[in-house]
């Protein structure tokens, strides 16, 4: 007989045939006449309780059935009498695949905390928490792709390993192949980069986005969607080193679209999380963050609100409030200021535009006031930066100047800036941090619990 997944199983068309079913053993509870088996095989939140009638198996049978062990039973989908279930199987066939001693398995029933799981981060997907967040993070790929599919961008694959280090998102990690205790030297003591395996430096991509502006001045509107490495000091609750970006870049689209863009497609990635994982979404709230689902749909139907950084950084001074960084027009805002903006001040999530052009990367669309740029940053509660993107500065002019102002040598990107050279287009695009997503559809605090190795 083949096995149905435990999600399957509670479609009520099944109920009175006879099914095989697998997973790994939650809990055992019962007495000397009959046995209860709460299992999970990762299909879905809810387990399916097992019930052995103890004049058909011996204890000798159920002894190796403890919290963790994997089983194997065939027997009839029947209705259930007990509370906080639907249905059961009385268990006909029982196999043990693998036993978990209880002396030794980590993850034994009561409640364990974040912080202890995340020391046994090999064993965690099996927990009830991570199983939920693993399956939402799931949906909301699919969602992402879908999004943009039905759009027709193109999905693009850029590059992780870069000989490109001009984007200032972040420090990054070199990648070599030098032996680091016998390192090749040029006269003037500097490392001699030719016998290295690309023959100059290289490192991990920190964003798409310069190549994904080549995808998208060719195609139209492309997105990546990828691992991102960052070696910054990642020590708060919403930077990893490594993470995952999807960067969309759409040509023909000034700042107006590409904020109706970004705000159509968080929308769409919380809908669909709420209509395909409501019984993971639910289970989260009710163990860690009571207004979980009402924040959710409060973000899909609402508009977010757009203000410019000047504004912004107003009303941040006329707060009153004493935040831990100082605020001032110029000020690179910190989450402290987003979260002020987002979860006391408008009560809505926020795009803010038209940031100092110090604070922020050389080719954003420079304004007539010389001293903002076109970017745009999606503001959310509870995490702050969702999103940072911009249109895009499409005069070669203006981007050479800005280049040369901020010293970048024009040999590191002539490439990029061939794409102003050779039919240039007004374009736009952003950056949506995976995990950051992951984060507020979860209602988890620290961003190391919504990826599943940190
Ligand atoms: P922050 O100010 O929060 O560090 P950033 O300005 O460095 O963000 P961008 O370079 O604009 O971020 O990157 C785009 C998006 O990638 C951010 O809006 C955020 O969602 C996400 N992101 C950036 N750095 C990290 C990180 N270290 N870990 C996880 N996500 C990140
Ligand atoms: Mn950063």
């Amino acid at each position: 007989m083949k096995r149905t997944k435990i999600s399957r199983l509670f479609d009520p068309g099944l109920l009175g045939s006879e099914v095989s079913v697998k997973g790994w053993v939650r809990t055992r509870r019962g007495n000397k006449h009959v046995q209860f088996v709460a299992l999970n095989d990762g299909s879905t939140i809810r387990n399916m309780q097992i019930v052995f009638d103890m004049s058909q198996f011996t204890d000798e049978q159920l002894k190796p059935i403890t919290t963790g062990a994997s089983i194997h039973v065939t027997g009839l989908l029947v209705e259930s009498m007990g509370k906080g279930q639907t249905c059961e199987v009385q268990a006909r066939t029982l196999e043990v695949y693998g036993t978990a001693d209880p002396d030794t398995y980590p993850l034994q029933k009561k409640g364990h905390t974040l912080e202890f799981l995340r020391e046994k981060a090999h064993l965690r997907p099996r927990t009830n928490t991570f199983g939920a967040i693993l399956r939402v993070r799931s949906a909301l790929a699919f969602a992402i792709h879908s999004f943009f599919n039905e759009r027709g961008f193109t999905y693009l694959h850029t590059p992780l390993i870069t000989a490109s280090d001009c984007e200032g998102a972040g420090a990054m990690f070199q990648v070599t192949t030098l032996d680091l205790n016998d390192i090749p030297r040029n006269d003037d003591g500097k490392v001699d980069y030719s016998s290295d395996f690309f023959g100059k430096p290289t490192a991990l991509t920190v964003s798409g986005q310069l190549e994904g502006e080549l995808g998208a001045t060719a195609l139209g509107e492309i997105y990546t969607f990828g691992p991102t490495f960052r070696a910054e000091n990642s020590n708060t609750p919403r930077h990893l080193s490594e993470f995952w970006m999807i960067e969309p870049e759409m040509a023909f689209y000034d700042i107006t679209d590409n904020m109706e863009l970004a705000e159509d497609f968080v929308k769409y990635c919380i809908t669909y999380a709420l209509d395909h994982c409501r019984d993971d979404i639910d289970f989260l709230a009710q163990m860690y963050d009571k207004d979980l689902v009402e924040r959710l749909q409060f973000v899909v139907h609402n508009d977010f609100v757009r203000l410019t950084y000047t504004e912004g950084v107003d009303i941040l001074l006329k707060s009153g409030k004493k935040f831990e960084f100082p605020v001032y027009w110029g000020a690179d805002l910190q989450s402290e200021h987003e979260r002020y903006l987002v979860e006391e001040h408008f009560r809505k999530p926020v795009i803010l535009t038209d940031y100092p052009k110090e604070i922020k990367a050389f080719y954003m669309k420079q304004n007539e006031d010389g001293r903002t740029v076109r970017a745009m940053d999606v503001l959310f509660p509870k995490i702050g930066e969702i999103i940072g993107g911009s249109q895009r500065e499409e005069s070669l002019e203006k981007l050479s100047a800005r280049i040369a102002e901020l010293g970048i040598p024009e040999k590191d990107v002539w490439w990029y800036l061939d794409t102003r050279r050779f039919g240039s287009v007004p374009h736009s695009g952003f950056g949506l941090g995976f995990e950051r997503l992951v984060l507020f559809v979860t209602g988890m605090s620290n961003i190391r619990d919504v990826i599943p190795f940190p």
